[in-house]
């Protein structure tokens, strides 16, 4: 089994539903056994200025499933809460959920950089994790405390 953590995020159509919704829908994901949720945070949004502030949370999962299996049924149920994928980058969304970390391991592919590239730099996603995993060293042998200790709150509050 590897442990997973997903990054979840929303802000639109009562954000913390959106996230209770996710969390539903994740603990009935077939191959994965829900662990943990962080407490939910709201936040900034990155980019667009001109959109509603976020509501952001990880969870961690063990799974037996492979990452882009994993990011088949994670992106399905982005879709069932309404996602609509629209070209502008970073704009408001019903949920948006990211694989953060998958075990250990390093991907590159066309459908998946894991660790995601925002565990170096997004406080909304740090944090959190940080809360689930104090002793978390990413793969590139950095402890996460670390990069917390360096990365700005930027108005993160825990709800
Ligand atoms: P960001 O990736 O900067 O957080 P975003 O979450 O808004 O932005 P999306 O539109 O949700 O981006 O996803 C765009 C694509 O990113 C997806 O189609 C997916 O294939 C790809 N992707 C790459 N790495 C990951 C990952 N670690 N988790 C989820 N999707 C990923
Ligand atoms: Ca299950
Ligand atoms: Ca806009
Ligand atoms: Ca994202
Ligand atoms: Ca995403």
């Amino acid at each position: 089994m590897h442990c997973v953590y997903l990054g979840l995020g929303a802000n639109l159509n009562s954000p913390k539903e959106q996230l209770d919704n996710a969390i539903t829908a994740i603990k009935q994901l077939s191959f994965c056994e829900f662990v943990s949720v962080s407490h939910y945070y709201a936040s900034k949004p990155m980019g667009p200025q001109d959109q509603p502030d976020y509501i952001n949370a990880v969870a961690c999962i063990k799974t037996s499933l492979e990452p882009e299996q994993l990011l088949d049924l994670t992106q399905r149920i982005e879709l069932e809460h309404g996602r609509v994928r629209k070209a502008e980058r970073w704009g408001p969304r019903t949920l948006d959920i990211d694989t953060l970390l998958f075990g250990d391991r390093v991907i590159n592919t066309e459908r998946l950089t894991v660790p995601h590239y925002g565990l170096n730099v997004r406080e909304f996603v740090v944090y959190p994790l940080l809360e689930l995993a104090p002793e978390l060293i990413l793969p590139s042998g950095v402890a996460l405390q670390a990069i917390a200790d360096n990365l700005p709150l930027n108005d993160l509050q825990q709800l």
